[in-house]
């Protein structure tokens, strides 16, 4: 097996979503081939890709199929089951590795892999029976979050509880899998590290982002973040201790709480580039997927250094529904970069793009950014 793969060679991606898409950009525009993996078709990373399959990722022969015509494989979603990475890894090397994605991709497993190693997290208890509903939440306290186990992402998956018979209730609605209960963090920021470690084990990350949620989705990141300076290096010091621990190739996001007493808390990770990044596309020397396709063909890193400030507004279906947003408008302002995913059906809560603006300083990043979203569905 090459260890070093080059351009010319073809990248594997598991997975066809906008990540993809970006990855994909990111990979043809240094001369790879990319061949890209999932159940359907004209996806958003398929329009780019050199070659798409459909095929369900519990189909192991299409799998292996795949990995024999490319020479390396990733993924750009974590809920791609840790059999189809293994089969690929029967053939071609897989990176992030089978390991990180096993851990990454399920709540439980995560934040058991984080807390015995001393990682501050969420405080969190495993229901995986309705009788332990109530000892669960007695320890947690209320108000809590219900969140299942497995496949959760965008809020998806996510209750809040003030009570056992809610809890019981959520626990009935997500079809009795296993659950976590967690304490309802009182929020003052949420921050993320968007992170890559290279073959040789160089680690190189993109500084704190500061992230707003709404309705548990992502909304709005600005970069670097407001906070303090030891605030910042304490995050980025747990990124690369997590990173180390896992003994991780490629692009890697730790999200963090900070409450409101000072306290950092890891919420979750995610084992690729990360929404939270996407401003690096416009702003930094090197994007979050250029420094996947160096990380995952064993290349050396790339410099993060950020050009100027950004602010990042993700584009959800929702500014679809009377009708297609005024894009003119929103490019009026010439810092502003659009970035379309290529999917047709808007539904309200799909990410259909992002814009980044790009200013003197993040406040004025972020609100050019939230100026020029406005001014999309500004009828006049
Ligand atoms: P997802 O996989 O959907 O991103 P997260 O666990 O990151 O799931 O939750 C999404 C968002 O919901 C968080 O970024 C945060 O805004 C909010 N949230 C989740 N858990 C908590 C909590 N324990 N306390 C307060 N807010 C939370
Ligand atoms: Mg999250």
């Amino acid at each position: 097996m090459t260890q070093v793969i080059l351009p010319g060679q073809t990248i594997g991606v598991l997975g066809s979503g906008q990540l993809g898409r970006m990855l994909t950009l990111a990979a043809r525009r240094m001369g790879y081939r990319v061949h890209t993996f999932s159940p359907d078709q004209d996806t958003p990373t398929g329009q780019i890709a050199d070659v798409e399959i459909a095929a369900p990722y519990d189909d192991l022969d299409a799998i292996r199929a795949f990995a024999r015509h490319v020479d390396v494989v990733t993924f750009e979603f974590e809920n791609v089951p840790v059999e189809a990475a293994a089969a690929a890894a029967e053939i071609v090397p897989v990176r992030p590795s089978g390991r990180a994605l096993h851990i990454t991709q399920q709540r439980v497993r995560e934040k058991a892999f984080l807390s015995a190693r001393g990682f501050p997290v969420v405080p969190f208890a495993t229901v995986r029976t309705k009788d332990t509903i109530d000892a669960a939440l007695a320890l947690v306290g209320a108000p809590a979050i219900v969140k299942t186990a497995a496949f959760g992402y965008d809020g998806k998956g996510q209750q809040r509880v003030a009570s056992a018979q809610d809890a019981e209730r959520a626990w009935q609605q997500f079809g009795e899998q296993e659950i976590v209960i967690e304490r309802l963090v009182d929020l003052r920021l949420e921050l993320s590290v968007v992170a890559a470690r290279g073959m040789d084990g160089d680690i190189a990350h993109f500084g704190t982002l500061e992230n707003s949620h709404r309705h548990h989705i992502l909304d709005l990141t600005v970069a670097p973040a407001q906070v303090d300076a030891a605030v910042s290096s304490e995050a980025v010091r747990l990124t690369r201790a997590i990173l180390m621990e896992l003994d991780y190739v490629g692009v890697l996001c730790v999200e963090f709480f900070l409450t409101r007493r000072g306290t950092l808390l890891v919420n979750e990770l995610a084992p690729r580039p990360h929404n939270s990044g996407h401003y690096s596309i416009d702003a930094c020397i090197t994007s979050q997927f250029e420094q996947q396709v160096r990380a995952v063909c064993g290349l050396p890193l790339g410099s993060t250094a950020q050009l100027r400030p950004a602010a990042m507004a993700n584009l959800l279906g929702v500014l679809w529904m009377d009708g297609e947003p005024d894009w003119t408008a929103a490019l009026k302002s010439s810092d502003v970069k659009l970035h379309l995913y290529g999917k047709t059906a808007a539904r309200p809560r799909r990410k259909m793009g992002h814009l980044t603006a790009l200013a003197e300083s993040a406040d004025l990043a972020r609100s050019s950014v939230l100026a020029a979203r406005a001014a999309l569905t500004r009828r006049t």
